[in-house]
Formats: C-alpha cells, structure tokens, sequence
C-alpha cells in the first residue's frame, strides 16, 4: 500500500500533537478539528480500510480505544462524543489509512452533525440478510 500522511506522522516524518503510542497503535489530534479535543487513532499497520485490519491491530486498537475517549472526556469537559470510522472516499474517507476519529460533542453544537436517513427493516428481508451476513462470517 503507497504511504500515507499517516504512516509519515508515525514515523514522525510529519508533527503532529500525540496524545498516545504503544506498539501497534497512535493517536494524535486532529488537525481540522470538528471541535475541540477531535482526537484520532490510528493502527501502526498501514491498511486503508478496517476491514483489511489484522486481528492484532484490531485488537489492540479495542483495547485502548475506550481509555482515549474517557481522556478525551476528561481533558475537555465533555460527557458526549461521537467515535467515527469512515471506509472509502464515498463513506468520507480522506486519508486511506484506518482511523478512528473521537468527536466530543458540546453543547454549543460544536462536534459532529449527522444526517441519520433511517428507512424500516422489513422483517422478512431482515431474517434473511441477517442469515446472509452470518453465513458470510
Ligand atoms: P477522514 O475523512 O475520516 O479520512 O478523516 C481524515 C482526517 O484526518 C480529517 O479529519 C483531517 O482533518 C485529518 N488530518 C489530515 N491530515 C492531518 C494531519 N497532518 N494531522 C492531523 N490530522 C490530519
């Protein structure tokens, strides 16, 4: 995979502001912030999608992922905050190298918006994707 912004700003080729690093994951804030305390994560592996991630990065990603955000929460005073994965430049993917970004969200609506198009599950084409998706496991 061609190098990244990302992988440069693990390497410490690019600044950044680092909040966290350990073997196999970064964090770092981010430079546009959607408001302030926008923190990402990165994985030291250098895949573009999360779905391509090893189960190691994943893992490790998870298992520091929850303690950013209560640093996150408690260095700005948030209680709420969005955590978003984007996947594809149609899914809003910027840089192609797994990230996840931590949005506190604040009351003067600072962080991040959504638009939540929510359509209605049809049971019986629920039952069926739902076994389509398992069997893909
Ligand atoms: P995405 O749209 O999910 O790919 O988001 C990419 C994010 O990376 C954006 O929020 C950018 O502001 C952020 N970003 C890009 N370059 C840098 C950089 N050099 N340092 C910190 N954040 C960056």
């Amino acid at each position: 995979m061609p190098d990244t912004i990302f992988s440069k700003i693990i390497r410490g080729e690019i600044p950044s502001h680092k909040v966290y690093e350990d073997a196999h994951v970064f964090a770092f804030l981010d430079i546009g912030p959607l408001s302030r305390g926008h923190t990402l994560v990165i994985p030291k592996q250098a895949v573009a999608r999360l779905d391509e991630l090893s189960d190691e990065s994943a893992a490790a990603i998870g298992r520091v992922l929850p303690r950013l955000c209560r640093a996150v929460l408690k260095a700005t005073g948030a209680t709420n905050y969005n955590v978003l994965q984007n996947n594809g430049a149609l899914a809003h993917q910027a840089v192609m190298h797994v990230h996840f970004h931590i949005i506190p969200r604040f009351e003067d609506g600072s962080g991040l918006g959504i638009k939540w198009g929510a359509g209605k599950l049809d049971p019986a084409a629920g039952k069926t994707l739902a076994e389509m998706i398992a069997s893909s496991l």
